[in-house]
């Protein structure tokens, strides 16, 4: 209890704190409200809901008593318990009433609202366990239908449903969990108030994001975000881990989303849903990038722009040059058209030699020797994973001796990789694949918002986050 204590009093920014009793060995609800600050709902998880109590019902129910006698602000009971006794209290005023699922959204989610919601209690708590996005929009629709007074906490667990937890507001939910659960997708208090600014979310929010799978690990909401917050923009930026197209679709549309960056292994899948794009979007066969116009989504991918830009930033010209580029992936088509269309005599290299024929044939070029030779090239471009995190120590290609020319890697973790150090050493000029990184962001945000974004918000964003995951 002591340390349940400590915890509480270092909690900060929180409105309410939860009070996990059944996560101490010696559960004791007078500790629990001992000189708090801040108001607090007492808990005591059942072990049959998730939770972690190993004593009695009987020593669960004087418990919870003790700390509504007390005066605790709040004490969670669990549906399924059959407290009565303890519901009847004060008529329920200072009751959380919950039900948790782990494994999937309940089926009969608006019965069981319902019949929550007929007992008085203050706050109805219902927790289902999302796999996709789309297990989020029951919730919607029971926040749409039978939480307009704002009665009830709707919660999609899982990482798929963090929309429920950052946009509480829009399930009309009467407060949001915050905290250090990974499995139920928790966020700490800090991440929900600095990164996704939880306070300033209203019904007038901007609605973006990134869909993939994974997406946890991606930058994108961090600098879109902090891009966000620099521009006074009204908007949030999510993770949205959709399990296909379809899924995406399905909840885009119910959340009003306005756009949403792109990423593996929906970037094809959606380009052959999207209502319309441009050329060169159409040229390169994927997308990174949707916007809302009206009823359609429209498709971009700014990936070949973000290429460029720190190109033209350096005054770099590629006409007539010698652009080899190494892999015949997503990015590599990107680039090999974007180095086409500024006139580069474009050589693709890539371990299959038939990966790269579709690929140098769109940018009007050839394919080359895997591994490309030193004298081959003007401009080295790598657009294969290799000597990306948490594989550093791996180089595409090896420098023997002094090279003039342009080292441009497409990995921005680290920052500086293998590739870039060793060609800085034998004289090339390098440019890292952070500032495509936030270029092609910078490029998003323009096109959804209108407002061009500054740079060094969103890189210092980029850099903080990507620091974090090295750490954990
Ligand atoms: P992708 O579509 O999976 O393509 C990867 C390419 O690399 C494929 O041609 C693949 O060959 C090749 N490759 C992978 N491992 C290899 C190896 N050990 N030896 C030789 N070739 C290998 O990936 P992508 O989306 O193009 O991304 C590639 C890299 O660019 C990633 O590191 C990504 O993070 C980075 N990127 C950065 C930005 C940015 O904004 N800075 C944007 C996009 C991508 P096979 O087909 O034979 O497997």
């Amino acid at each position: 209890m002591a340390e349940l204590r400590a915890a509480r009093d270092r909690v900060e920014g929180a409105d309410l704190i939860e009070m996990r009793l059944d996560t101490t060995r010696d559960p004791d609800p007078a500790a629990a409200l001992a000189d708090r600050r801040t108001p607090v709902i007492v808990t005591c998880r059942a072990s049959w809901e998730g939770g972690q109590f190993a004593g009695s019902e009987d020593e669960r129910r004087r418990m919870l008593r003790q700390a509504l006698d007390l005066g605790a602000e709040y004490v969670d009971v669990e549906f399924r318990a059959g407290f009565d006794d303890l519901v009847a209290v004060d008529h329920g005023r200072r009751l959380v009433l919950s039900s948790h699922d782990f494994h999937a959204m309940p089926a009969d989610l608006a019965t069981r609202a319902r019949a929550m919601r007929a007992t008085g209690a203050a706050v109805v708590k219902i927790a289902g366990k999302a796999s996709c996005l789309s297990d989020c929009l029951p919730l919607l629709e029971l926040s749409r239908h039978l939480n307009a007074d704002g009665r009830m906490v709707l919660i999609a667990m899982g990482e798929a449903g963090l929309s429920t937890r950052i946009l509480a507001g829009r399930y009309h939910s009467a407060w949001t969990y915050a905290g250090s659960v990974r499995d139920v997708g928790q966020l700490s208090a800090e991440t929900l108030l600095a990164t996704y600014r939880f306070r300033s979310i209203t019904e007038r929010t901007a609605i973006y994001g990134l869909t993939g799978s994974p997406v946890s690990h991606s930058v994108s909401p961090a600098m879109h975000n902090a891009a966000c917050a620099a521009a006074g923009i009204d908007a949030v930026y999510l993770p949205l881990p959709a399990s296909s197209a379809d899924d995406f679709l399905r909840f885009a549309d119910a959340l009003e989303i306005r756009g949403a960056s792109v990423t593996i292994p929906h970037k094809v899948s959606l380009f052959d849903r999207a209502d319309d794009m441009d050329e060169t979007t159409r040229l390169i066969g994927a997308l990174n990038t949707l916007k809302k116009d009206g009823a359609r989504w429209i498709g971009r991918n700014t990936d070949l722009q973000g290429f460029l830009n720190p190109l033209a930033s350096r005054g770099i010209d590629l006409r007539g040059r010698r652009v080899s580029i190494l892999g015949a992936g997503g990015s590599a088509r990107s680039v090999a058209i974007g180095a086409g269309a500024q006139g580069a005599r474009v050589t693709v290299h890539a371990r299959d030699a038939a990966r790269a024929a579709p690929v140098a044939a769109r940018a009007g070029g050839v394919v080359g020797a895997w591994p490309p030779a030193a004298d081959a090239w003007d401009v080295l471009v790598n657009c294969t994973p290799i000597g990306m995190h948490p594989n550093a120590e791996a180089s595409p290609v090896s420098f023997h001796g002094p090279v003039a020319g342009l080292v441009y890697d497409l990995i921005y973790n680290p920052a500086e990789t293998r590739l870039l150090r060793e060609a800085r050493a034998a004289g090339c000029q390098t440019i890292g694949g952070l500032d495509m990184l936030v270029e092609q962001a910078i490029e998003q945000f323009s096109w959804w918002t209108g407002v061009r974004p500054e740079a060094a918000p969103m890189r210092a964003a980029a850099i903080a986050r990507l620091a974090e995951f090295r750490a954990s």
